[in-house]
């Protein structure tokens, strides 16, 4: 079977006529595999159709928002409700306290929480936050983790160990490239030799505790316990980006996971139920430092508007377990056993052609290296090879399985997954490992 991507591949040079590189966000033009991006018509559940008819078994999910599935009937049927109330007022709603109050009772170190529009708001609001909170301007970060595309945050290691970053894009300046420290991940003796370095000089640590932006990558035992401790011992902040991995590993984040109180939290992706939003918040005594309440400024016209919320708060209760919402007493459970019956399925096709693949898994986040050693930051990712991968990729395609179209990111399950959509997925990856193999030998 080839797949029919006529009407995509005209879509698609239109799109480059009006919009940069045809698309929104790099990654949906396929540049990382090569190929024609399908366009996408609809998505229902666990499957998105594109304009040539073909349908998929998504594992994307819109990076990972659509928990529930696509267009879940409580959340559609909540939206045109919302709808018909207008759209946006640029003034309060009960609906922003409501989400406010869910995150915090299902994040508790999320004391305050201040509403934004995507992820990237979120990072770029909490790290101004930290350097007016601590009154410095160091920031650190860890290569392969994203946070966004703000300008202190699209940084990469410089050459000099501890010292300056260097922009990881053109357009941001050195000088603000140069507050921001970029360090390996579960390598916490590098980031205690940083501050020691320069520890007075460090507002915030800045961490993804379960990366997914250089693939799936897992914690080691205890590594976050340090860099807690790291971080409190020089009066820095530690700020978890859950952007990806709140409500995505667990139902209170990774930090319910590993048992670490951040002082300040990013979400995004699943806070929205597939509408744009981003929310930053935590300790009450920083967060009052926002304005109006404090000195520093942070707005959005379009912050906390009303469809938004109500797309969050359904999908937060409809995933929750706390009292007086629908209850779903085993969701995470049953969504953690279906993920684990898929890479289960997919490792032992690996095996059965002797291909040696590192398996991740947290909660309902999955991926694989394709390397046979272990990847445990972005220098260990970066052993995989790429062209194994894409071969994989654009073979699962054709079987009508859509996966991210990068080796380094992450996939996602989501509850409408059905046991057949995981049987095809397990099916098809026999299928794609064969060509697998085939590329290996010619490469
Ligand atoms: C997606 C993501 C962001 C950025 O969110 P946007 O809504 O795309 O701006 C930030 N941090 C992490 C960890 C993410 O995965």
């Amino acid at each position: 079977m080839t797949l029919n991507l006529e009407k995509s591949a005209k879509a698609f040079g239109e799109a480059k006529q009006f919009i940069p590189g045809g698309v929104n966000s790099p990654v949906r033009s396929f540049r990382g595999v090569g190929g024609i991006p399908p366009f996408i018509a609809k998505a229902e559940g666990s499957k998105i159709i594109d304009i040539d008819g073909n349908e998929y078994i998504d594992y994307v999910g819109s990076w990972g928002p659509m928990i529930l599935g696509h267009a879940h009937p409580a959340v559609t049927e909540a939206l045109q409700k919302a709808l018909y109330n207008g759209t946006s007022y640029g003034a309060p709603t009960l609906l922003e306290t409501e989400l406010a109050k869910l995150i915090n009772e299902l994040v508790p170190s999320m004391e305050l929480v201040r509403m934004v529009n995507s992820g990237t708001e979120a990072t770029m609001s909490v790290l101004r936050l930290a350097r007016a909170f601590t009154k410095r301007n160091k920031i650190v970060k860890f290569a392969g983790c994203y946070h966004g595309h703000h300008d202190s945050l699209l940084v990469k290691a410089g050459s000099g160990a501890t010292t300056l970053g260097v922009p990881d894009s053109p357009g941001v300046p050195d000088s603000i490239a140069g507050n921001t420290v970029t360090v390996n991940f579960n390598d916490a003796d590098e980031l205690r030799r940083v501050f020691e370095e320069i520890g007075q000089d460090i507002a915030a640590v800045i961490i993804e505790p379960v990366p997914g932006n250089m693939g799936l990558v897992i914690p080691k035992q205890g590594y976050l316990r340090e860099v807690r401790n790291i971080t409190e011992q020089y009066g820095a902040l530690l700020i978890f980006d859950e952007v990806m991995c709140g409500f995505r590993v667990a139902l209170g984040g990774a930090q319910s996971v590993y048992g670490i109180r951040p002082d300040l939290t990013c979400f995004g992706k699943v806070i929205g139920g597939g509408l744009p939003v981003g929310a930053y918040g935590g300790r009450r005594d920083i967060m009052e430092y926002i304005s109006p309440a404090g000195p520093v400024y942070q707005a959005g016209t379009l912050s906390g508007n009303p469809l938004a919320m109500t797309a969050g708060i359904t999908t937060l209760k409809l995933i929750s377990e706390i009292p007086e919402t629908p209850k779903q007493p085993d969701f995470f459970q049953k969504l953690t056993a279906k993920t684990k019956t898929l890479c289960n399925g997919i490792q032992a096709e690996a095996e059965k052609y002797n291909l040696k693949l590192q398996f991740h898994q947290a909660g309902s986040m999955f991926g694989m290296f394709f390397t046979d050693k272990p990847v445990y930051d972005y220098e260990s990712a970066k052993q995989s090879d790429v062209g194994a991968f894409n071969t994989y990729f654009h073979a699962m395609l054709e079987e009508g399985i859509y996966l991210a179209p990068s080796q380094f990111e992450a996939s996602f399950m989501s509850a409408s997954h059905s046991d057949e959509d995981i049987e095809a997925t397990i099916i098809a990856s026999g299928k794609a490992f064969a060509k697998v193999v085939k590329y290996n030998q010619v490469k």
